[in-house]
């Protein structure tokens, strides 16, 4: 089950400038900075309420972040929702048609097992789902 949205991701050129900028934007300091060498990109997170907003900015040529702002510029990038199982709802979502783009879930930031819904079957948004390590 989707749970709510956990988090709100935005591509970054310059972690350490944005996180100013979404600091004076909030009125408070992110809360922490985490790199995830798996995707090759750095991290930040301000926490808002119930809702956390992820800044992330790519660390290799290579990461899908890099691609993300040659293409587009910087801005949102994903919407995460929370869910209870994770692998529960991988096996829900591909019967209802949605194409996942890893199939196993992974680590993500966050002390989380994440995996993304490609965009082109959720009407342009990237999707990620998100499970709490238990
Ligand atoms: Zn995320």
């Amino acid at each position: 089950m989707i749970k709510k949205v956990e988090h709100i991701g935005i591509a970054v050129k310059d972690l350490k400038n944005s996180n100013a900028l979404f600091a004076k934007l909030f009125g408070k300091e992110h809360y922490k900075i985490e790199a995830v060498e798996s995707e090759g990109v750095s991290t930040s997170f301000f926490m808002l309420g119930e809702t956390k907003i992820e800044l992330v900015q790519a660390t290799t040529e290579n990461s899908a972040i890099t691609k993300f702002i040659e293409k587009k510029g910087e801005g949102i990038h994903h919407i995460a929702y929370e869910v209870d199982d994770i692998y529960k709802e991988i096996e829900r979502l591909k019967k209802e048609g949605f194409e996942m783009i890893n199939a196993e879930p992974k680590e993500g930031a966050d002390n989380k097992l994440i995996c993304f819904l490609h965009p082109k079957s959720t009407n342009g948004v990237l999707v990620e789902l998100c499970q709490e390590r238990k």
